[in-house]
């Protein structure tokens, strides 16, 4: 099946620093995790790079195995089945590598389970758990399903990635003149991303999840003390995976 992409207009300057030089195209979703939508001259060559190793850690180094294991496109990789890859996994409270041909690797996609984001609560987040989505469990072999199978989570990181691709998002569909984004100092690393990532409210009407539907988002409008435009967002939604709500600012 092939969906119309949409296609954006040109924004001209960096959504990030507000650079008019040296602007290239920004993928609203990583590539490297099958996202094809395109803001054309969206981000400078400084802040390019800084987004380009947030989502290197992203992708490879909290995802690899599981992207290894759904075959996701790389512009470096291809993985066939037979090629080799690490699996961390702790036998008697002890961690050690295994070298298993991709076809074995276990797909764990690991998520974290936060409250409502604390821009919304006032409520920092001093603690928080992560769920594993095992995916291809069947593929396991019986010494991989005997142990616990240990991905390397990182808080801030998933967090800093979730405000990158929703104020992309934002940019791309109400317009960067359309709200005062509170974002990107945190997708910059000048402050903390935790603040503005979180579960959705309740009564949030909850997105389409499927087997066919790998990513989905939509803009939504949050009126409380104060009104908030963000994006309600669930990655991977076809492997059952949560829904997260990123507060993106204020619309004008
Ligand atoms: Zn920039």
């Amino acid at each position: 099946m092939t969906t119309a992409r949409p296609q954006y207009q040109p924004v001209g300057r960096c959504i990030y620093c507000g650079s008019k030089l040296n602007l290239s195209n920004e993928h609203i979703i990583p590539y490297a995790l099958d996202g094809l939508d395109v803001l054309p001259k969206s981000s400078c060559r400084r802040c390019s790079e800084v987004t380009s190793k947030i989502e290197g850690k992203l992708t490879q180094q909290m995802w690899g195995q599981f992207r290894a294991a759904l075959n996701s496109k790389s512009r470096t990789k291809k993985w066939t089945p037979e090629t080799p890859h690490k699996v961390s996994v702790i036998q008697e409270g002890v961690r050690r590598t295994e070298i298993v041909p991709t076809r074995n690797v276990p797909a764990v996609l690991i998520m974290p389970v936060l409250p409502m984001p604390a821009i919304i609560t006032g409520k920092q987040v001093t603690d928080y758990t992560t769920k594993n989505f095992v995916i291809n469990t069947h593929q396991l072999e019986d010494w991989q399903k005997q142990h616990v199978l240990v991905g390397a989570f990182d808080l801030e990181i998933f967090c800093r990635s979730l405000a990158k691709i929703a104020h992309a998002y934002l940019c791309a569909q109400i317009g960067v003149d359309n709200f005062k984004p509170v974002l990107p100092p945190a997708i910059l690393g000048e402050i903390g991303a935790l603040h503005f990532v979180g579960s959705p409210p309740e009564d949030a009407a909850p997105l389409p999840s499927g087997e066919d539907v790998r990513h989905v988002m939509a803009v939504v409008d949050l009126s409380g003390d104060v009104s908030y435009v963000g994006v309600l967002m669930r990655l991977f939604s076809n492997f059952g995976a949560p829904e997260f709500l990123v507060v993106g600012g204020n619309r004008n």
